[in-house]
This record gives C-alpha cells, sequence and structure tokens, in this order.
C-alpha cells in the first residue's frame, strides 16, 4: 500500500497544458501605464523611459504628489496622507514609475501605496516593545556603519540615502532624511569613515564576505562602486561580495540608460571573476506589480553579463501576505532571472503596525510557496531576532504562545544561550489578550512565562 494518500488523479500522460491564466507571471506590463496619472499624461515612453527623469521627478512632498495625481483621487486623500507623515519615521520619496503603478481607482489597498504613503486613517498603534533600532545593528558596530554580527560576514553600510524611502524601512534610525518623529544618525558617503571600515575588514582575516548597502548602493556614483569594489576584492580574506539596492524595483530605468553605473558594476563582477571571487547584487522586490517589461530589459542586461541577482523580500499585510501573490513574486522573479532568497517577517518597526503580520502568517506562507518552483528559487522565510540575535528560520522557534502572540527564539552560533522575543501584532489578538498588553505588569508575565516555557519545553 501506498504511504502517500492520494485522491484519485487522472494519469499524467493526460495532463492539459496549462491555460494561460497558469502563465501569468510571464505577462509583464508592457503598455503606457504612467499615462493614467494627469501629471504625466504627455509623456512618452523615450521620456518616462530615461532614468534621469525618474530621480529628477521623485515624488517628495504631497505638494508634488497633487500635481501629478490630480483629481484622481479626492483632497481628503491627500488630508490623509499629510497626517501619516507627520506620524512617519521616514520621509516621503516615490519614483515616477512606481507611482504610475499603485492602481489610483483603489489606491487605499494598492499594494505599492502600502509600501510608500502612509496614511493616518489606517494607522495602528505601535506594539508596547517596539524600538527604533530593533535588530540591535548599533550594538554590533566597532565602526560607525559596520555591523560585524556573524563571524565571517559584514555589512557595510556605504550611505544613507536611497532612490525612494519605505514606510517600512528597518533602519529607519538612520536612512533619509531627519522627520518631525525622527533625528537620525547619519552615515554619509564619507572616504574617512569608509577607510575605517576598510581597515576594520582587513584587519579581521574571518571576515570572508561584505554585504554592501546602506540606504542604496544605486546613490553611490559609479566611481565610488568601483572603488568600494576594488578595494574589498583586492583583500585577501574577502571571498565574497553582495551589493544591495532596491533600484531594479522602483527605478529599473537606471539598469537599461545609466551606462557608467552598470558599467562600473560589471568591472567589479568581471574582476571578481579574475580573482576566483564572487560578487552579487541584491535586491528588494516585494509584490509582482513592481516587475514589468521595463524591468526585465534592465535586468537583461545584468543576465547577459552573468550577473547573479538575488531578491530580499519583506512580508507585509495587504502586500504581499496572500499564498496567490507570494507565488506569483517568486515565480516572476525567477522569470526575470532574480533568485528569491529571503523573505523576512516585519521588523518590528516604529509607525508600521499596521503592515506587521503574525509569524504563523510567515509559518504558512512557506508552506504554500514551497513547491511552486525549483528550490533553489524558493525563498527562506527568516525573522530577523530583535535584539541582535540575527536571522532565524521561522519554523525553528523554541516556543510560539500564539494566543498571546509570543514567539522565543535562540541563536546558538551568533549568541549563545541567549533568547530572542518576536510579538505579534497586537491587534490580531483576542480582545482580552489586548487587554493584557496595556498593563506592564502583564507584559512583563507574558513575556515571564513565554520564556520559561521555551526552557521547560524545547521542542
Ligand atoms: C543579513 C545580514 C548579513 C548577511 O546574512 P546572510 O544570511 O548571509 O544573508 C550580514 N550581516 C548582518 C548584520 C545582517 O543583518
Ligand atoms: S530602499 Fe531599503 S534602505 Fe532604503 S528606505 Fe527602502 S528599505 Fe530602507
Amino acid at each position: 500500500m501506498s504511504q502517500v494518500r492520494e485522491p484519485a488523479a487522472a494519469s499524467p500522460a493526460l495532463r492539459p497544458p496549462a491555460v494561460p491564466a497558469a502563465l501569468s507571471h510571464q505577462d509583464l506590463r508592457d503598455d503606457d501605464f504612467w499615462r493614467q496619472l494627469p501629471g504625466y499624461r504627455g509623456l512618452s515612453a523615450a521620456e518616462f523611459q530615461d532614468y534621469r527623469f525618474q530621480s529628477r521627478n521623485a515624488v517628495t512632498s504631497v505638494a508634488k504628489l497633487q500635481e501629478v495625481v490630480g483629481d484622481l483621487v479626492p483632497a481628503s486623500f491627500y488630508q490623509d496622507v499629510s497626517q501619516g507623515i507627520l506620524r512617519s519615521t521616514m520621509s516621503l520619496r516615490l519614483s515616477p514609475y512606481i507611482l504610475s503603478l499603485i492602481d489610483w481607482q483603489h489606491p487605499v489597498e494598492d499594494p505599492l501605496r502600502l509600501q510608500f504613503l502612509p496614511l493616518a486613517s489606517r494607522w495602528v498603534p505601535d506594539h508596547p516593545e517596539l524600538a527604533l533600532d530593533s535588530l540591535h545593528e548599533q550594538e554590533h558596530s566597532p565602526v560607525p556603519g559596520l555591523t560585524h554580527r556573524y563571524a565571517d560576514r559584514a555589512l557595510f553600510l556605504a550611505l544613507d540615502t536611497c532612490p525612494v524611502y519605505c514606510r517600512f524601512c528597518t533602519r529607519s534610525y538612520a536612512v533619509g532624511l531627519d522627520t518631525p518623529k525622527v533625528e537620525k544618525m547619519h552615515f554619509g558617503a564619507s572616504s574617512e569613515r569608509w577607510e575605517q571600515a576598510f581597515a576594520y575588514i582587513a584587519a579581521h582575516p574571518e571576515l570572508e564576505d561584505i554585504v554592501v548597502s546602506g540606504g542604496d548602493v544605486y546613490n553611490l556614483r559609479p566611481e565610488q562602486i568601483e572603488y568600494i569594489g576594488s578595494t574589498l576584492l583586492a583583500m585577501d580574506n574577502i571571498r565574497r561580495l553582495r551589493f544591495a539596492t532596491k533600484g531594479p524595483a522602483v527605478v529599473p530605468q537606471k539598469l537599461v540608460g545609466d551606462h557608467e553605473w552598470t558599467g562600473a558594476l560589471l568591472r567589479v563582477v568581471e574582476r571578481s571573476r579574475q580573482l576566483h571571487k564572487a560578487v552579487a547584487l541584491h535586491t528588494h522586490f516585494n509584490h509582482p506589480n513592481e516587475i514589468t517589461a521595463i524591468t526585465r530589459q534592465g535586468l537583461d542586461r545584468l543576465a547577459e553579463q552573468g550577473v547573479v541577482v538575488r531578491n530580499q523580500c519583506v512580508l507585509q499585510r495587504g502586500v504581499n501576505d496572500q499564498p496567490a501573490t507570494m507565488q506569483l513574486l517568486v515565480k516572476r522573479l525567477s522569470f526575470v532571472n532574480v533568485q528569491p532568497y529571503y523573505v523576512f517577517v516585519h521588523d518590528m518597526v516604529k509607525g508600521v503596525e499596521e503592515l506587521r503580520t503574525p509569524l504563523q502568517t510567515a509559518i504558512d506562507l512557506e508552506k504554500q510557496v514551497r513547491g511552486t518552483t525549483a528550490g533553489f528559487h524558493t525563498p527562506t522565510f527568516v525573522l530577523d531576532t530583535m535584539g541582535g540575535g540575527g536571522k532565524r528560520d521561522v519554523h525553528s522557534y523554541e516556543y510560539y504562545d500564539r494566543k498571546h502572540g509570543i514567539a522565543v527564539f535562540t541563536s546558538p552560533t551568533v549568541r549563545p544561550g541567549a533568547q530572542f522575543l518576536y510579538f505579534d501584532p497586537v491587534h490580531t489578538l483576542s480582545p482580552q489578550v489586548q487587554q493584557r498588553w496595556q498593563d506592564g505588569g502583564e507584559r512583563a508575565a507574558m513575556m515571564r512565562a513565554a520564556l520559561d516555557e521555551a526552557v521547560a519545553r524545547p521542542r
């Protein structure tokens, strides 16, 4: 008898060819989608394709937003955004590309609007245990902007600006302009700070792998990309580099048209080949709507030169927490030669509680995604623990109290013996439990109980 129980199925030989709807991941938007916006109605494809147009016309204020989107939405929408910005930890910045891909008939539910435009009417109070630098990147920081948490790799924040600003940014303590809510630490692209970081990296033979991030390396000048790349690759200890950028997801035009920037990246990749080392680009797509024919054109330039591109995605409620959306994202990324690498459970970040999901959502999604495509294109669902324990597979919790929304993790390779907590959003819990979270004493008791249980009942 078979150990696998299956419903009666047609013989595989009779499996009919897939219907077109099953191949929707190959359907990349190729229309003049920006023309839906009054402000861009007269723009030709050539003008919209110009990466300089994209950066010069980034939308950084509500007034500018109103200029472009006009009467597609009522005045109350703009008021809602203005109020939302007052509470946000990130300043406003969207590319025309992203702005044009928002469905302005349904902006409140739109997955791209959700990531970039705060609405005060959607505000959910922060979790009481939440902090600005929840990952404690400062604590593992021997040099400003260099985080050495894992033995063999380090995170180098080369600069603190990005082509867009995401509401949910984990590095809101440093990235972007100061806001009414946050006065930031700044890690500008300064050569003195860089030299300190390079000296530290060269002096630590265990460091083999450097993540060059920010901010966003899209905003580095070509000579800066080349300088960082060649300096690090010249170190005997360094075997791997990754350049981290959201660029391909928000201004793919730059990959098509900025030959100096892509040229610099390609030269660093070529140099790594000569040295038998590896350089990859790590990018950040969160929703299949972000991938269009323009994206494909840009990524094709990298594919032609054999550049490895991987994706790190942030799980967000209403954006990509449905199985069909995540499956489509994974398939579409694969179609344009991007390897889905990680899906991160949303960090405990201030001001975006509406976007977080319970840990359980990530566990359920993983089950729905694995098997969709090749295993090497199947992302690992991870949680970056609060307090600096590093990334953990979502399934590896020591204890998960779903009723009170508390998960306990350990991290033997980063901090042996320590316990790390993650909290589900309070508004997803029962009314009685929500009450308990309002009380300091009750909170401490719930956390204590979970930590004790994790020790008493190892899985
Ligand atoms: C994520 C991260 C890395 C890289 O970790 P991988 O699991 O190899 O992608 C390195 N340093 C820090 C501080 C990180 O947060
Ligand atoms: S692009 Fe990355 S670093 Fe920049 S705001 Fe968005 S999430 Fe933060």
